[in-house]
């Protein structure tokens, strides 16, 4: 981090820079879509490519001087495709939600019909939420999880048949379990509907085999790359030859200006990475530490939605202790441990408020946490959320959490 520059420039911001990244260093970073890219990674967003504008795409540019950009977004490209075994990317999207736009803009004209997975069923945004532009400009029908917390497939199936959608969005926020892809293409074959997977969560698992792969389902994939990928904040499209001319349309001029040359420089990085052997260690150890965190809290007596986890991500249910999501999450974060609150299935509470806690392994996986180590974590927050009141055995907790990150330093090499 060239944290001397910029102090040299402006120290109330490096300082603010140094405060997170102390803050990084003393938290149990649980939240699902969180993660620590490489300083490789981190580096290549500091570089000389964010002075470029480069509107369209490589080779058809509206600016000259693209050479050079047009060399790193192929790549980018490139090593993508291979990740994912499709046929085209766009590596444009500034963020997940702007890859999930992109698909709408090309495939709906507003008032057309889509279905997609409830928000507090575990859904995204984009999904079709009131609150997001796709739950505004398009006409919406949805589908959630039965009362164990799967998907109930018979239940999509009825509901595409009923309304008929022009899109199927599946691909989940907060959703513990194996997606069946194949189980959606049939759905929207007898629909009549297009699919969308939005693997934004389980992108890195995807990569590496760790969860099936929606290519050869979907007729669109999104995601972001700053989650289990382990890439910069960013977004990408997937699709066949056949839809890539819309596609990219869509992204420029449809939704976004120029691109960020230097993140797509670092989403090249990041997708290196991931092509290494190492990365499929990292996604085999991220799903065996969800297991046992998971195991932990049911052995503590603490309820998860679904009963465990098959990814990264489980959702605590805290209906039987009559507890919520909000004041957990916020407890939580005084004993030095991040995770964020979540709604689970018919939930009695506000989204505001919640019934659950959301929490991932992804990040503290990259910081070298094991199986053994998320037996203790697990025993922490269990306490922690038995005895949320008890201010002297929070601060023993919170001690305990600071052991553990002292244990696994975070950026050891970065002299901030
Ligand atoms: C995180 C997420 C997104 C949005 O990503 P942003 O980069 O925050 O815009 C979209 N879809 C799903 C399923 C997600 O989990």
């Amino acid at each position: 981090m060239e944290i001397e520059i910029i102090k040299a420039a402006d120290t109330e911001i490096s300082e603010l820079i140094l405060k997170e990244l102390d803050r990084q260093r003393n938290t149990i970073e649980l939240i699902a879509s969180e993660n620590f890219t490489s300083t490789a990674v981190m580096a290549t967003c500091g570089t000389v490519p964010t002075n470029k504008y480069a509107e369209g795409k490589p080779g058809k540019r509206f600016y000259n001087g693209c050479e050079v950009v047009d060399e790193i977004e192929i790549i980018a490209q490139e090593r993508v495709k291979k990740l994912f075994g499709v046929e085209h990317a766009n590596v444009q999207p500034h963020s997940g939600a702007q890859a999930n736009m992109a698909v709408l803009l090309y495939v709906l004209k507003p008032g057309d019909k889509i279905l997609g997975m409830d928000l507090s069923n575990g859904g995204h945004l984009t999904h079709g939420s009131p609150a997001n532009f796709s739950g505004m400009y398009f006409d919406i029908a949805s589908y959630g999880v039965d009362d164990q917390g799967y998907i109930d497939y018979e239940n999509v199936e009825k509901v595409a048949l009923e309304h008929g959608p022009k899109l199927i969005i599946c691909g989940a926020s907060a959703y513990a379990r194996t997606i069946d892809f194949k189980r959606f293409k049939e759905i929207a074959d007898k629909a009549g509907a297009f699919l969308m997977a939005d693997i934004a969560h389980i992108a890195g698992l995807v990569a590496t085999g760790h969860h099936p792969s929606p290519a050869g389902y979907a007729d669109f994939i999104t995601t972001t790359t700053h989650k289990t990928l382990r890439g910069p904040r960013g977004g990408v499209v997937m699709c066949s030859k056949e839809h890539a001319a819309g596609i990219d349309k869509a992204v420029f001029p449809g939704l976004q200006g120029g691109p960020l040359e230097h993140i797509i420089a670092a989403k090249a990085v990041a997708f290196k990475e991931a092509l290494a052997p190492e990365f499929k260690e990292y996604s085999e150890n991220v799903v065996k530490n969800a297991k046992a965190l998971a195991r932990s809290f049911v052995d503590n007596g603490i309820d998860l939605v679904s009963g465990g986890t098959d990814n990264h991500l489980m959702i605590i249910d805290l209906r039987k202790l009559d507890k919520t999501g909000k004041d957990i999450s916020n407890m939580l974060e005084k004993i030095h441990i991040t995770a964020n609150k979540n709604t689970v299935p018919n939930d009695p509470k506000s989204p505001f408020v919640t019934s659950g806690v959301r929490l991932g392994t992804p990040a503290i996986t990259t910081r070298g946490f094991k199986e053994e180590d998320m037996k203790v974590i697990g025993e922490i927050i269990a306490e922690a959320i038995k005895n949320s009141e008890d201010e002297q055995k929070l601060a023993e907790l919170g001690k305990k959490s600071l052991e553990l990150c002292a244990k696994y330093p975070l950026y050891p090499d970065l002299t901030a």
